[in-house]
């Protein structure tokens, strides 16, 4: 088993502990809002906070899954779009990877791409 497969792993048992966090928090029994207003609106700003964080752990694991996937398919080091290999020193910063530098810029512009 490669290093990056172990490190994808445990990012994944990270990731899916955080998002189950995330969930017994929005799902909390005692799930009336403060009447007190100001309190609501703390509430409320938390709970979108949360949002935001889940949001994030979500489509992080989704990426996760995706290269743990290729790697199964002996392809984990290619680029998803254009084939090429990814620079194996981006596969250290970014274990989940499966664009190329190139690619992964191009579709990181807004209202690009097609
Ligand atoms: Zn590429």
């Amino acid at each position: 088993m490669s290093d990056r497969k172990l490190v994808l792993e445990e990012l994944r048992i990270d990731l899916a502990e955080r998002l189950k966090r995330f969930q017994a928090h929005q799902h909390r029994e005692d799930g009336a809002l403060d009447p007190d207003f100001s309190e609501q609106a703390v509430e409320r700003q938390n709970d979108e906070v949360v949002d935001g964080l889940e949001n994030e752990v979500r489509a992080e694991l989704i990426k996760v899954n995706r290269a743990l996937e290729r790697i199964e398919e002996g392809i984990g080091d290619e680029c998803e779009k254009c084939g090429a290999a990814i620079n194996p020193e981006r596969l250290k910063v970014l274990p989940y990877a499966t664009f190329c530098v190139a690619c992964a810029g191009a579709t990181a512009a807004p209202g690009q791409g097609g």
